[in-house]
Formats: structure tokens, sequence, C-alpha cells
């Protein structure tokens, strides 16, 4: 039986890595794809954990080899995603959630169609400069940066299937907790799950 594969997208700042954090905690069978990036660490980040943090050079060597199921270069930095270990992941039956930007939810759409998109929104454009600011680890220059794209990247909300609005982070969890066990409940991971039952049912 194969895994289903969640893809989480938001502007930076619309809280997705706590609620991501979250889900991960209230939901073991939930495991995280570490993408590959080569932006430095931030403080408190670990190679492997995170991201795999990689040089340009490598980023371009992985990628000429076909390493990758998708990549973007989000605010000046490349980032991907590993092709054959999210497959086999998927494979042996874990569900995976990728935290991808538009661009790359768009490129693993294509290869996973049964793909769930989530699409994390803040309360509001103000909030979000408010909370980008409020992080104090990158500079006005990145954050300027970052407000920019984060405006075009809302505009691909519609190409998501579930919409969350972060405004009170437990409301948001719930929420995200809510769309991954929706999303096992669905026809086709039912059966995968309970095969001889639906046999039965099924047969005439
Ligand atoms: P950050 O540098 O704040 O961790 O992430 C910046 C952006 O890169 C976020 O929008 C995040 O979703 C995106 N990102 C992280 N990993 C990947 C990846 O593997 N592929 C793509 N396309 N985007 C990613």
């Amino acid at each position: 039986m194969s895994g289903t594969l969640f893809i989480v997208t938001a502007p930076s700042g619309a809280g997705k890595t706590t609620l991501v954090k979250g889900l991960l905690e209230r939901d073991a069978s939930v495991h995280l794809s570490i993408s590959y990036t080569t932006r430095p660490p931030r403080p408190g980040e670990e190679n492997g954990r995170e991201y795999h943090f990689v040089d340009v050079a490598k980023f371009r060597e992985l990628r000429d080899r076909g390493e990758f199921l998708e990549w973007a270069e989000v605010h000046g930095n490349y980032y991907a995603t590993s092709r054959v270990w999210l497959q086999a992941q998927i494979d042996a039956g874990r569900d995976m959630l990728l935290e991808i930007d538009w661009q790359g939810a768009q490129q693993v759409r294509k290869a996973f169609p049964g793909a769930v998109g989530v699409f994390v929104l803040p309360p509001s454009t103000e909030e979000l400069e408010r909370r980008l600011r409020g992080r104090g680890t990158d500079s006005e220059d990145v954050i300027g940066r970052r407000l920019l794209a984060a405006r075009g990247e809302m505009r691909h909300v519609a190409e998501f299937d579930y919409v969350i609005i972060n405004n009170e982070l437990p409301a948001a969890l719930d929420d995200l907790v809510a769309v991954v066990r929706a999303a096992r409940l669905r026809y086709a991971n039912q059966h995968a799950r309970f095969p001889t039952y639906f046999e039965f049912l099924e047969k005439d």
C-alpha cells in the first residue's frame, strides 16, 4: 500500500514550520521530507535535520544527475526534493509531507497526481509583515524580498486542495490534523488498507 503525499505551501512568516512541527508531534505517522538547500543554516538548524545543506556546485551536480523530483530558486537560494528517497518512502506506505514553495508544488503534482495540496495563509498581509520582522533572524533586505515574494506566492492559493488561515495556532493545527485524517479516509486509501473487507462488499 502506498503512502499519501502532502504538500504544504505558504509564504515565509505564515507559520507553516510551526504548524508542521505541531502536526508531526500529534501524528507520528506523518514524516517530513528533508530538502536540499544552498542557503546557510539558521541558528539552531542542523544538517540532515531541517535540510541537507550543500553548496551551489554540489547542488548543480545532484540536479544535473537527475536526483531531484523538483527544484526551485527561492529568495536567491536553491531548494530541491530528492526523487529516489521520496518515492521509496511512499512505496513503503509512509505518509510524507513536503514543505515546499508553489513552483515545487506544481512540479510534484505532475509526478504525484494524488498528492494533497495544503496552502497556509497568514490572517492578513499586515500580520505577515509583523511576523517576518518579529523573527529577527533575517536582514532588512531579506525581509523586503520575502514580503514581495509572499505576495507572489499567495497568488497561487487556488492551485491547492485545502486552505488553512493561520489566525490562532491551535485552531490552524486542528485544521491541518483534520486534512490529514480526511485524506486517509479517501476511498482509495481505505480500500488499500482493508482489501479483504472491500472485496467482500464489492463482489456480486
Ligand atoms: P526557508 O529558507 O525559510 O526554510 O524556506 C524558504 C522557502 O523555500 C519556503 O517557501 C519553503 O517552502 C521553500 N522550500 C523548502 N524546501 C523546498 C524544496 O525542496 N523545494 C522547493 N521548491 N521549495 C522548498
